[in-house]
């Protein structure tokens, strides 16, 4: 028999499972909550998630995964079209919501189930625990949406187990970590390790509702070991660690803030490449080293740092014990040793991975070289077996002038200059070059406003001339979607 997802899940009923604000759920409540939904949805074929942040969710996900049902979180703030795609594209026959949620579109149409948090009667555990096959469709997640429309990616069970384990071993994650967070829950980075992860490992969750660095610092001060975030976070905790952009959220004051992430045991950051200048600025004030780990929804984790290891900046770590990585180049040609130049594309193969794109054959047979499965995300691999990602190919490797560039290099060196706030390069084409390398960004607020030629300058000097922006356009803000990923495409087209 497969092994459960959650061995722990009764062992100690006293213990905190979830906290949102100032409801705290312990396992026993969550246990019987949860299998008490689980019987109620037991005959349905595939249930959608009003993926709010709430222990309702929480419950809600967990209720399906004991039942063996497949679930769909949908992001509580979707427009009504994205919702009638998911909805259509997925096909759920129920939708589980807090109750007095208001569901919209297509979403308000489906028979509902309220997730109750406090179900009448006592929980027998038989007939609801016994655990599905692990290649079984468990959640169907969809991406981030960053380079194309979201793609509804079937996560078998056997693949959330294994990546959990894997970043167990890798982070010595345990049952007595505090994991505070402030992400959504409707993708890998929010729901599967921020979620499922501490209940997997019986340990507790402390989920901030709303993203500020005064939340964070009093989640740490209360007891918070690890802290799980996008980069946009951690550019922010480092804004207010620099003594710089206030916040708006009443203010942290930036000694306090140094202190509490100096207690935590462990900073992530993944979803996103961390800009190097917000890495040091967080590692000067504080002495910590953020964590960088790399995945996808199609692949969950595929590489990491390692906790306490040794650790550089702008790498992404080594592959986790059940993955298999490889890079290929344009050719086909496996790239070996680590000679930190060569760009190759990751690949990707082991237990961790999904089983298709929902409904799409065609793309799901694309995305596989043989079992290998292509990320689309360009790396190079440094002698002590590290990885450095480069970019997305679609997106993110320039061709210029006969060279390849990596958008990303160019947008660190620019965020080192201390007129900018935020810089995202992309390629345009050029009758000349190919593409030339255009620079988006937004200055920083309280300071002169840098020079086209003055920034060209800068990466010029600093990278090499053939790597220098071309064109510099001034932005208010960039477009990001909710991972606070820069969303290119757009830019593209301002
Ligand atoms: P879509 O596939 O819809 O365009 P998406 O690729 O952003 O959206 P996700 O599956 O959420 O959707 O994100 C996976 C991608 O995020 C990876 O392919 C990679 O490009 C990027 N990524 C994840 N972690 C990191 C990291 N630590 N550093 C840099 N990039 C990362
Ligand atoms: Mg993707």
């Amino acid at each position: 028999m497969p092994a459960a997802l959650f061995p722990t899940l009764h062992q100690s009923p006293g213990k905190p499972a979830l906290r949102f604000g100032d409801q705290v759920v312990d396992y026993g409540r969550l246990a019987a909550a949860a299998h008490a939904l689980a019987l109620r949805i037991a005959e349905t074929g595939r249930v959608a998630v009003w993926a709010t942040p709430s222990a309702h969710t929480c419950v809600g996900v967990l209720a399906a995964l004991l039942a063996g049902v497949p679930a769909v979180p949908v992001n509580p703030r979707a427009g009504v079209e994205e919702i009638a795609h998911i909805v259509s594209d997925s096909t759920p026959d129920r939708v589980l919501a807090a109750p007095g949620d208001e569901l919209p579109g297509a979403l308000g149409a489906l028979p509902r189930t309220d997730v109750d948090l406090e179900p009448e009667g006592t929980y027998r555990p038989d007939g609801t625990t016994s655990a599905p096959d692990e290649s079984a469709p468990a959640l169907i997640v969809y991406t981030s949406g960053t380079t194309g429309p979201p793609k509804g990616v079937v996560l078998p069970r056997r693949a959330i187990a294994g990546t959990l384990d894997d970043l167990a071993d890798a982070w010595a994650w345990t049952g007595d970590d505090v994991l505070v967070h402030a992400l959504p829950l409707f993708h890998v980075h929010g729901l599967i390790l921020g979620v499922l992860g501490p209940l997997r490992r019986g340990g507790t969750l402390h989920h901030l509702g709303r993203f500020s660095p005064e939340g964070v610092a009093a989640a740490l001060e209360e007891g918070g070991t690890v802290l799980f975030g996008v980069p946009t976070m951690y550019h922010r905790l480092a804004e207010v660690l620099d003594g710089g952009a206030a916040d708006g959220a009443g203010g942290a004051d930036a000694g306090r803030l140094a202190a509490a992430l100096r207690g935590a045991r462990l900073l992530v950051s993944g979803s996103a490449a961390l800009p190097l200048h917000d890495h040091e600025r967080i590692t000067a004030a504080t002495g910590q080293r953020v964590v960088e780990r790399y995945g996808m929804t199609e692949t969950l984790m595929i590489t990491s740092v390692r906790a306490g290891g040794e650790h550089r900046a702008g790498t992404v770590g080594v592959p986790l014990p059940s993955v298999d990585v490889r890079l290929v180049d344009d050719a086909g040609e496996r790239i070996e040793g680590g000679d930190g130049e060569t760009v190759g594309e990751v690949q990707v193969r082991g237990p961790n991975l999904f089983t298709e794109y929902l409904g799409r054959p065609d793309a799901t047979a694309q995305a596989f070289d043989g079992g290998w499965f292509r990320t689309g995300d360009m790396a190079v691999r440094d002698a002590d077996g590290c990885y450095r990602l480069v970019g997305r190919r679609a997106t993110d490797l320039i061709k210029s002038g006969g060279y390849r560039i990596g958008a990303g290099e160019v947008e660190n060196c620019l965020l080192g200059h201390p007129g900018v706030a935020e810089a995202a390069v992309v390629g345009e084409p050029d009758p000349d070059l190919g593409e030339r390398i255009v620079a988006w960004i937004v200055p920083a607020e309280g300071r002169e406003r840098p020079g086209e030629q003055e920034l060209a300058d800068h990466v010029a000097r600093r990278l090499a001339p053939h790597k220098r922006p071309r064109a510099v356009r001034f932005a208010d803000s960039l477009p990001r979607n909710e991972m606070g990923k820069v969303v290119k495409r757009e830019l593209a087209r301002g």
